[in-house]
């Protein structure tokens, strides 16, 4: 049998880790600088965590959901998004008690959702996003959408298209929700079936149907800004004005009402078309939730929140030359000769390793000019080549690949020798930068 992945499952592999990561670290840095800290929750929660936090009339709850029950027959789901288990956390841990609010969280780690795959969607996929709990001020959903456009602008990504949209309070959804029915009422006949469920379940939902025929009915429909209550236009207005003052472009668009139920008050998205012309969907997107936190058993507080989705936004950092999708080089290749030095020469190399020059070295029977063409292969700018005469002499021999000079060093001045080099290349092997040895990992380095 061939084995083959999971269809909508993407493998992420070695020449693409390090762009992830490189992304994800600029991600992290950025939410640091606005003041979030990392939480880390399960894969696994409790099914109820979604179909209520969620939303029972959401497509992701009804259709998507990896859920299955556990050998002790409780149904338990693998998370098709964050802020419902963050907030199941946050009231668990009673955050809101310990901690002054708005609590600032950021979040990343794969999500799961049965959806058709297609070009930038999967089945399994990786969210980075925040969630700001606990406070009431539309000039945190302006600093969350801020956070967002400054993660994507510092990513590179000069031409993103941010779409904002205002789905009201409370009192707004019941009247718009009244409206949207009175309209779609006379046409259910003819509605897809997911459709007539979200006429039950909840109408806004059919704004989003990607069904065309539905979709041209849903153009005409009642628009929600003519049902904003007076609290929820004066805070619309006061998030966009914020947008303007920090000049940060965005369009409305009153059909964008995005596909988690527990969103209120303003909903974002992020677009982007990619220089190849190719667009793989939202970049990412959220909003403000009015009741999420009370729904899961917590006292009555607001949030907002976004996330994006990584496998995205590293393909059109790709597409855009702002990442290099490559393994990155190695900077020694240490070559054995002959099987019985393979053990110092694996000493040698740990000792390069642990002062921070990334090394590799060959193991395998080969004659020195293929292991050279590894070297090269491999980026490697340097070769220490270490055979029985060296060993015996403590030397080592460092051929420069690139200039194909060769000299004898030996083997205690070998990091020196490197650092003088590399600069600051390398290191103490207790992470720190001092270049003689340091006290604080007892590393006498050279000068034992
Ligand atoms: P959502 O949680 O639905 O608001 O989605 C937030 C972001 O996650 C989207 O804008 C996408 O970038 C990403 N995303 C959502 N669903 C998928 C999927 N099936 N595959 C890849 N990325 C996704």
């Amino acid at each position: 049998m061939e084995a083959k992945n999971v269809k909508g499952t993407r493998d992420i592999l070695p020449n693409e880790t390090g762009g992830f990561l490189r992304m994800e670290s600029l991600l992290n840095t950025i939410a640091e600088l606005f003041g979030y800290h990392e939480i880390r929750t399960p894969i696994l929660e409790h099914s109820e965590v979604f179909s209520r936090g969620v939303g029972e009339g959401s497509d992701i709850v009804r259709k998507e959901m990896y859920t299955f029950l556990d050998k002790a027959s409780r149904s338990v789901t693998m998370r098709p998004e964050f802020t419902a288990g963050i907030i199941r956390s946050f009231v668990q841990n009673k955050m809101y008690a310990t901690e002054d609010l708005p609590v600032k969280l950021f979040y990343k780690g794969p999500t799961f959702r049965y959806e058709r795959p297609q070009l930038g969607r999967y089945r399994q996929f990786s969210q980075f996003g925040v969630e700001n709990i606990g406070s009431s001020s539309p000039y945190n959903d302006a600093e969350v959408i801020s956070l967002a456009y400054s993660m994507l602008t510092s990513l590179g990504l000069t031409d993103v298209k941010l779409k904002i949209n205002c789905l009201g309070d409370q009192e707004t959804r019941d009247n718009y929700r009244n409206a949207l029915k009175a309209y779609f009422e006379p046409h259910l006949e003819s509605m897809c079936s997911d459709c007539k469920e979200r006429f039950v379940l909840n109408p806004l939902r059919i704004l989003d149907c990607k069904v065309e025929e539905d979709h041209k009915l849903a153009l005409g429909a009642p628009k929600i800004k003519d049902y904003l209550s007076d609290a929820s236009k004066d805070r619309f207005e006061k998030v966009k004005e914020a947008l303007r003052i920090n000049n940060i472009e965005f369009v409305e668009d009153d059909q964008l009402v995005r596909g988690l139920d527990y969103y209120s008050e303003v909903v974002f998205e992020f677009s982007y078309t990619s220089k190849k012309g190719v667009d793989y969907g939202a970049l990412g997107g959220g909003g403000h939730y009015g009741n999420l936190v009370k729904e899961l058993g917590g006292p009555d507080l607001p949030g907002v929140g976004f996330s994006f989705g990584e496998e995205r936004l590293y393909d059109v950092l790709v597409d855009d030359g702002l990442l290099v999708s490559k393994v990155p080089n190695i900077d020694i290749f240490v070559l054995p000769l002959g099987e019985e030095n393979k053990g110092y020469a694996l000493s040698v190399a740990n000792r390069l390793r642990m002062y921070g020059f990334v090394t590799d070295m060959c193991a395998e029977d080969i004659k020195l000019g293929s292991m050279i063409k590894r070297a090269l292969k491999k980026g490697a700018v340097f070769a220490v080549i270490i055979g029985e005469n060296e060993v015996r002499n403590n030397k080592v021999i460092v051929k420069n690949l690139k200039e194909n000079k060769q000299e004898e060093v030996n083997t205690s001045e070998l990091i020196n020798y490197f650092k003088a080099l590399y600069g600051q290349g390398g290191g103490c092997s207790c992470g720190g930068s001092c270049c003689e040895g340091c006290e604080e990992c007892n590393d006498k380095g050279d000068k034992e």
